[in-house]
This record gives C-alpha cells, sequence and structure tokens, in this order.
C-alpha cells in the first residue's frame, strides 16, 4: 500500500546540524517515520537525541567541527554511524551557517567558513556516504538547498555561492549514483523562523515585509519540511533524481 512506501522502518539515517532547528526538526521527522538516527553537530545533540528515543527509535551523537573536518574526518563520521546503528541509508545534509556582510567587505575569513562547511562538508559527507550506499545498492541523500540556490540574495555572497553550488553538486551526483540505487535530491527552505534568520526577524520592517512578499503570509517552521523530508528519504521517491524541490509558502513563484 502506497503509505508502506514512505515508512524508514529498519533505516537508518545521519543528519548534521541537528542540535537544533531544521535538523532537529529533519532527525526527529526520520525518527517518526521510524529510522534509527545519528545525529552531528559543532553542539552536544543531546536534547535531539533524547527526543528520537522517546518516538521508540535509537540514536547516537557525534560532535564535531565541520569547519575543521577533512575528507577523512567526514569519512570517519560515516564509520561511526554505520558502526553505531549498523548500517547507513540516509544522509541530510543540514548543518550550515550564514554570514552577511557586503560583498565589498566580505572576509576570506566569512567565505572560506561558509564555504567549508556549506559546501566542502557537503561533498566529502556525500562521498564518503554514496560509498557505502553504491556498495549496499540503495540510499537516499538530502541536501539542504536555499532560496538563494536560485536568487543572488543581499548581503550573502558567500552564501549565495554555496548554495547555488549544493544544487550543482546535488545533481551532479544524482546522475553518477542513480544508476546505482542512490537518490541525492534536495530541499530548497524558504524563509524559516530558526536561529539561522533572527537576526532579519528581530528587525521588525525586514520581517514583516518577508511575511508579506510570501504567499502563504507566514514564515515556514521545521515541521513545514518534514512530509518532503520524508518523502525524499523513502522508497517513494524512488525515481526521483537531482531534483531540488522548494518549500518555501510560495515565495519564488511570486
Ligand atoms: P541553525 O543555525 O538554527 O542551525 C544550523 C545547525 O548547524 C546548528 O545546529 C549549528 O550548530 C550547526 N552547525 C553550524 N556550524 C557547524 C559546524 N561548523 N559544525 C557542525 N555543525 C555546525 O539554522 P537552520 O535555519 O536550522 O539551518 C539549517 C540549514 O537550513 C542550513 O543549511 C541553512 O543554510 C538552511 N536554510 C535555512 C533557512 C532558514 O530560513 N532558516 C532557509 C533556507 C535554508
Amino acid at each position: 500500500m502506497i503509505l508502506d512506501d514512505f515508512s524508514l522502518a529498519g533505516r537508518v539515517g545521519l543528519v548534521t546540524g541537528a542540535a537544533r532547528g531544521l535538523g532537529q526538526g529533519h532527525a526527529l521527522a526520520l525518527a517518526e517515520a521510524g529510522a534509527d538516527v545519528a545525529v552531528l553537530d559543532i553542539f552536544d545533540c543531546a536534547e535531539t537525541a533524547a527526543k528520537i528515543r522517546d518516538l521508540g527509535r535509537r540514536a547516537i551523537t557525534l560532535q564535531a567541527d565541520l569547519s575543521k573536518a577533512t575528507p577523512e574526518d567526514l569519512a570517519g563520521f560515516v564509520e561511526t554511524a554505520v558502526a553505531g546503528l549498523g548500517r547507513l541509508d540516509i544522509l541530510v545534509n543540514n548543518a550550515g551557517i550564514i554570514r552577511r556582510q557586503p560583498a565589498a567587505e566580505h572576509s576570506a575569513a566569512n567565505w572560506n567558513d561558509v564555504l567549508t562547511i556549506n559546501l566542502d562538508a557537503v561533498f566529502f559527507l556525500s562521498q564518503a556516504a554514496g560509498r557505502v550506499m553504491i556498495a549496499q545498492g540503495s540510499g537516499k541523500i538530502v541536501n539542504i538547498a536555499s532560496m538563494l540556490s536560485y536568487q543572488g540574495g543581499i548581503l550573502v555572497p558567500s552564501y549565495t555561492a554555496a548554495k547555488h553550488a549544493v544544487a550543482g553538486v546535488t545533481k551532479a551526483l544524482a546522475n553518477e549514483w542513480a544508476a546505482s540505487g542512490v537518490n541525492v535530491n534536495a530541499i530548497a527552505p524558504g524563509y524559516m523562523a530558526t536561529e539561522n534568520t533572527r537576526p532579519i526577524r528581530e528587525d521588525a520592517d525586514r520581517e514583516a515585509s518577508i511575511a508579506a512578499r510570501i504567499p502563504a503570509g507566514r514564515w515556514g517552521t521545521p515541521r513545514d519540511l518534514a512530509g518532503v523530508l520524508v518523502f525524499l528519504a523513502s522508497a517513494a521517491s524512488d525515481y526521483l533524481h537531482g531534483a531540488v524541490i522548494p518549500v518555501d509558502g510560495g515565495w519564488l513563484t511570486r
């Protein structure tokens, strides 16, 4: 039956940036759908792990700074997840940072930090997970893109460069791995109420003008992404490759 195709029972996921915000939401959505989940963050993921266990699923936590992780370190995180939970079926590349600074002054440090976390870690973690998934003949990689995978944004050139590249890497990996039973797709969230967007939400005029431009009339929440995430992580999306799916309250269509 069709709803069985969305079940993640017996699957194992790895979610980066899972201590809070959208990443915590992704981890809990996978667990609600039946998966055991390894959660990675620079901060302690104990709260997310406790919530996963409350749902009756297994969880392991990995604490690491993705800005300092080498490709070998990233492969090690995949090995830890496989060793701890027995296999790896789903990777959600969610961890990301944003640095707001005008392009004319945008520092090398901001450029490098954003590109390292938002792009390099996405590629090399996907590479390590992809090797496991290709060998087992199945797997789901979900990258978290952005409206700035389509648009230029203001004051965030490093973030825009990284998120455009995430869309490109999603398509490149999808092309190479589709025939091996590995699906690589992305979700492009719209404006979501998280720590990432707190500075612009604290500017009352900016907050209101963004909400007014969203056809749905409100900012998104982590829960708004759960349905698409479970779809992309499950057998229901087995013939979907290289898609970048906006979940944005209609922002892009306006
Ligand atoms: P957030 O800042 O609340 O969460 C990001 C998570 O990544 C945090 O738990 C943080 O600790 C972790 N992280 C940051 N740097 C890290 C590092 N060096 N090593 C390991 N973990 C690190 O932000 P969020 O809004 O939940 O963002 C999650 C993802 O969604 C990001 O990729 C972001 O670009 C993307 N996104 C967010 C929005 C939005 O409106 N909030 C919109 C589009 C895309």
